[in-house]
């Protein structure tokens, strides 16, 4: 995760506003950010979801500006990390970043219980997505660590 820069530099999390072709402008989008050299390059484990955002945005034509973090419930889980400041010098980045987005799964099946009890057949469509997205991290994470 703390990956280290072309000039030898450690590179830290943060977030930016990404502008693609002069015309759309997703916010808050998680990058690695290098001080020494101003480099900086999208998340990678979140890359091909700003890539199947951004392919959206162009089917829609407009001129638009989104926050990456209300589409992504991964970034949301980070974002919220980074405003808390955590400090994660016991256990690695990945180990707390894998906590809280247990943490976010159990809070979103709370959620998706009510709407269920509710028949509120949209609702429970949309949380199903945003349980998608950290459920895939999640268990991609497990199988790394399995191997
Ligand atoms: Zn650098």
């Amino acid at each position: 995760m703390r990956k280290h820069c072309r000039c030898g530099q450690k590179m830290n999390l943060g977030f930016r506003l990404v502008i693609f072709e002069n015309k759309f402008q997703v916010d808050r989008v998680p990058i690695l950010e290098c001080d020494e050299c101003d480099y900086y390059e999208v998340l990678p484990f979140v890359k091909a979801d700003v890539i199947d955002l951004l392919e959206q945005l162009k089917q829609q034509g407009e001129n638009v500006r989104v926050f990456f973090t209300d589409m992504n419930e991964l970034a949301d889980v980070l974002y919220d990390m980074i405003q808390q400041k955590e400090k994660s010098d016991s256990s690695s980045f990945e180990a707390v970043l894998e906590q809280k987005c247990n943490e976010r799964i159990n809070l979103l099946l709370d959620l998706y219980g009510c709407a269920q009890k509710m028949n509120d057949s949209s609702w429970m469509n949309v949380i199903a997505v945003r349980l998608a997205v950290l459920s895939k991290y999640v268990s991609n994470r497990q199988s790394l660590s399995a191997k």
